[in-house]
Formats: C-alpha cells, structure tokens, sequence
C-alpha cells in the first residue's frame, strides 16, 4: 500500500474496520451497551512510536463511543518488569493526551488467575503434564498432523491439583511439570493443542515479591484480566490472531464459572480483535533491541532523541499532536506494511510550522564585516515571529558592523544558479538591509575566515530603494549580540531503512555514526533564556528543541528535531 492510500483509508475519510466492529456491536447492544477498551503494556520497557498507535486506537475508539479505557499494566512474567518502567508509561500515555479510567496491575489478579486455574482442574479442563520442553515439543506436533496426547492428560484431577498446588508452594525445579488446558491435540490451530496455562518461575516479581513461584502464560492471563475488568473490545497486533481461539476459549470458562462481569443486566463477554503493527523505516521497534542499546551505551538512554520512543520524541521536540496526528494517517488495516520515517517527520513539521516562532541561529558561523557600517553603531529590526500566526506578533533583532552567517552561504567560486553571497553579489539580510560582497579575508590554508563588503544604508529593512531586484536572502546573527548555543543535529539512528532485514548481521552495527553531531551554534539573544521544552523554527535550517534536561537559563542545549526539507509532502501530497 502507498502512503496515498494509506491517508485515503484513515479514519478522516471513513470507518476503519475496528470503528464498523464496535459500532455495530454497540447498535444491537451488546455487552451492556458500554464501551470498555484497555491499553495493556507489559512495563518492561519505555513505550515507543508504534506503542501509539496502539494508545491511539485503544483510547480513540473509548473515546469515539463515549466508552472508556483502562491502562494496565500486563505484568505477569516477573523477569524484566519494574516499577521505573510503570512510571515511564504512565507518563507517556498521560503526555500523549489520553485519560484512563482506571488504572490496573494484571498481578493483582496472580490470586484470581490461580483460583480459576485450581477450577480448570476440578472441572477436567486443565492437568499437570510432565513432559520436558522438548518432549513437549514433540507431542505437539505441526499443524498438518495431529499431536500425541501427553500421557499425563487423563490423570485424575485430585493428582494434578495436589501437583499444582506444589507446584505453586516451590517444591519443584522450573521446568519439571507446567499446567496445561486440556483442549484438543489434534486441532490444526497448533495452539489449541494443550497450551500451557501456568509455568513454574522461581523468581521475584517486582510488586508481588517471592509470593509465587508458578506465573500466568500470557494466554491464559490476558482473557481472564480482560474479562474481570470487563473489557467489551480488546484491541492487539495481528501476532495474536491465531491465539484467538484460545482468548474465547478462557472466556467461555470463565463465563461457566460465572465469572464474567454484569453490566447493565448483560454480561460482558470480551473480545479480542487484531490489527497490523506498526513497522517504521530506520529504526527498531521491539523493546528487546531498544533495551539492547541502551544496555550497550549506544544511545544515552531510552530517552535519548534518537530513539523511537515516545520520551525520546518528546525531547527531540515533537509535539502529542503531531503524534496523534501521525497515527491518524497511518489508518488502521490488517495489512502488514513498512511506514516510512518521512510522514512522520512531515506531521511534526506541518505541526511545528504553524505554532513554532522563528529565530535567527547560525549553526557554522562565518564572519561578515560590514566595512561601511560605523563601529559603534547598532540598530533593531523587527521580525515577525511566526509568518503561519498573525497573533504572535514580532520581536525586535539587534544589527552591528560584524555579523555570523551560515557557511555554506557563501561561495568564492559560486555556479550561475547561487543566489546566495559571493564575491561581487548582493543579498539581502532578513529582516535588515542589502549587503555586497567586496573581498574575504583567508587563512593559512586558504580557508575564508572572513567576508567583507558594504551595505546600502538606504536599503533598511531589506527592501531595494530604486526597486533593484535582489533574489538571495540569507539569516544572519550580530557578533556582538550573539549567544553561543549548543545545537545537537540528529539523524537517522540507522543506515539502512530496515536494521533487522538481514537476519546474519548484527543490527547495532547498522547504526548511524552520524546520527548526532554537535555544533556551537551562534544564535539571537533571545535564544539563550528559552525554558526546557521551548521549540523553534530557526529560520532556513529546521526545528529545534530546548533540551528538557542539559538546557539551562542562559546556557541552552537545543536539539534538532527536524531539517525544513520535506521530501515526503512533497511527493505524497494530493
Ligand atoms: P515489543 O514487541 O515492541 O516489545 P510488545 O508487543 O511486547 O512490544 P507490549 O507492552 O506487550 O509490547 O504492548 C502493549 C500493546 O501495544 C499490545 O497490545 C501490542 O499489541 C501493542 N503494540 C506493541 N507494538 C506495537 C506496534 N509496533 N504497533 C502497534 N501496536 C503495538
Ligand atoms: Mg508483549
């Protein structure tokens, strides 16, 4: 699918087919007629670009049928999860615009889960198998042949109990036995093959501590945290798909076991729907390779800018709604599809152009000596502050003898079509007057250093006074105002757009080595007190960020969110 037809079918143009499903389950009012959705991250990790998407559907959809969404935390496999990592979420999901209803452990059910195991049991639906992994494997079987049944299946239930309950008191080693459902071994859906419902952990979880040694398969769990809360749609990645007969399969266990939560006299029977992930160009998404760099020291952190992960785009300077606004256009489908990194860059600079004020920085400053200007003189310009926004009005920039421009606006030996500054040509200083280039002064090496010329003092403000038409028009900052500033360029964090294509390669080595550098930057006075947060177009170069947390008052770290070129609304855009 295009990028065109992925806009086409986003939600702007019509329903995409979770909003049908719901929609017409709520027309024949079902599930009590409410609408409860749930966000179940599992905190081991911070929550990325593509945890958004899911955010996005998970809370929109609540919000579309006036429901409302829970955000739980699915923490029953005690291996990577933390409290750090439940505070990071939180605080993603609440920046990204979103209100949960209510706010839930899934660990907190680890008692429930386990009565309705012991259930299983009594009622012959679950038994204790001793099998190894491997043999387990084995029996198992593929899909285009039945499996054997374990040979613990019939055990009486009073013999898989007493072993549960051992199970669960630490008596054996991990690995030695785990509870199976007892569905049917030979059904083609491999999962429905007598899945394992509980394993033995001897491990702590990070809330529930050293209480249990048997925890939940995510199978089993999530129904059952589905259903207790009362989940009408639960929404997940296509991954899970096939992992749907078994969700209703709890769901009915649960139902006779009466477990299911009554609302408005209906009971609520959950249901699980899947849609594609999200897949961006020239990043991972998987939690296991972010943690990996971050383990590693390859970023700074999981907030570092360059990660794809909601904080690391908060500090880098996108906005919750170009977020939002870019998983709008990404649509909800069931196919499969790579999103390339430049619609999202687009969304934040279609953001940022109409709210960002303009300021004038010089990331590789050249000197320019205006030999006619006196020494002692200086002047304000006015400049407006944001061209997209009448009501933000304009600020006034000082003017000198010696000011910085970008280096690469001026050429000695310049090709016919630059408009820019060289030797003999005349441009226009935003916002201050026409300028001429007369000489430049060099160094050792026969590097410009300096560039020379004069100005005409009855051109202020920039415009020609006998109406000449000068087509360059370059920024420029006063020496002797200017602040330094120190501006990181960021980049794609990888080489190539997709990092796991080729399975033989280590992906960290197809990691970006320019994907930050760091300049001094020479920038307006104003620039130098911006708070933490404070983003700005400077004007000709991109967007930055003051940095939430190197950025001081009077010393500001700014990042680079993004460069002004946009090559994806330029060969997208209708
Ligand atoms: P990862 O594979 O990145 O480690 P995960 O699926 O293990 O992610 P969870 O914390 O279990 O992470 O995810 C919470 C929810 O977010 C799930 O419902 C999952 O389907 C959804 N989700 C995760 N990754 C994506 C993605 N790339 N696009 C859309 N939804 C996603
Ligand atoms: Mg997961």
């Amino acid at each position: 699918m295009s990028d065109n037809e992925r806009i086409e079918t986003g939600s702007d143009t019509g329903r995409h087919f979770l909003k049908q499903w719901i929609a017409s389950e709520v027309e024949a009012g079902l599930s009590g007629g409410e609408v409860v959705t749930r966000f179940p991250p599992e905190p081991n990790g911070w929550l990325h670009i593509g945890h958004a998407k899911a955010i996005c559907i998970d809370f929109g959809m609540a919000q579309e049928f006036n429901g409302t969404c829970n955000l739980r935390m699915d923490d029953t496999n005690p291996s990577k999860e933390s409290e750090d990592y439940v505070e990071a979420i939180k605080r993603d999901v609440h920046w990204l615009g979103f209100e949960w209803n209510r706010f839930i452990y899934a660990s907190d059910f680890f008692q429930t889960m386990y009565d309705i195991a012991e259930g299983l049991i009594r009622s012959g639906h679950a038994y204790v198998c001793e099998l190894s992994q491997e043999e387990w494997r084995e029996y198992r079987g593929v899909p285009t042949r039945p499996g054997t049944p374990s040979p613990f299946r019939d055990r009486p239930a009073d013999d898989s109990l007493t072993l549960f309950r051992r199970m669960r008191d630490g008596e054996f080693a991990e690995g030695a036995c785990c509870l199976r459902a007892k569905i049917d071994m030979a059904s083609p859906n491999i999962h429905f093959r007598d899945p394992v419902i509980y394993r033995i952990m001897r491990m702590s979880h990070y809330r529930a501590g050293d209480k249990w040694n048997v925890y939940p398969m995510y199978d089993f769990a999530h129904p059952i945290e589905d259903a207790l809360e009362g989940v009408t749609h639960s929404m997940c990645t296509l991954e899970f798909e096939v992992h749907r007969p078994l969700y209703d399969w709890v769901v009915d266990r649960m139902d006779e076991m009466n477990l299911l939560v009554v609302r408005n006299g209906a009971k609520v029977r959950p249901q699980q729907r899947e849609f594609a992930r999200l897949n961006l160009t020239y990043t991972v998404m998987s939690k296991r390779r972010l943690l990996q760099l971050v383990e590693d020291g390859l970023v700074s952190g999981w907030d570092d800018p360059r990660m794809p992960t909601i904080a690391g785009l908060r500090r880098r300077g996108y906005t919750p709604e170009s977020i939002r606004e870019f998983c709008d256009r990404i649509g909800v489908s069931k196919f499969e599809s790579e999103t390339e990194l430049e619609l999202l860059e687009y969304c934040i600079r279609d953001d940022l152009n109409r709210r960002a004020q303009r300021r004038l920085a010089v990331l590789d400053p050249l000197k320019v000596v205006i030999e006619n200007y006196p020494e002692d003189k200086e002047e304000w310009f006015e400049a407006i502050n944001n061209p997209e926004d009448p009501i933000a009005g304009s600020r006034q920039v000082p003017f000198s003898r010696e000011l910085w421009i970008e280096r690469d606006d001026f050429m000695e030996d310049p090709p016919k079509k630059f408009f820019r500054l060289a030797p003999g040509r005349e441009v226009r200083l935003r916002y201050a007057c026409l300028f001429t280039c007369t000489s430049v002064v060099k160094d050792e090496n026969g590097k410009v250093i300096e560039v020379r010329g004069t100005y005409d003092p009855l051109s202020g403000g920039g415009n020609a006074p006998d109406g000449r038409k000068v087509r360059g028009t370059i920024h420029w900052v006063s020496a002797r105002h200017a602040q330094p500033l120190e501006v990181r360029l960021y980049d794609r964090l990888f080489t190539v757009a997709d990092p796991m294509a080729d399975e033989s390669r280590d992906f960290t080595t197809l990691l970006n080595p320019d994907s930050m550098q760091v300049v001094t930057a020479q920038a307006e006075p104003a620039l130098a007190t911006a708070a933490p947060g404070d983003g700005f177009q400077f004007e000709r170069l991109g967007y930055f960020c003051a940095d939430l947390y190197d950025s001081k008052h009077g010393a500001a770290v700014f990042n680079r969110t993004t460069t002004l070129k946009d090559s994806w609304g330029k060969a997208n855009r209708p």
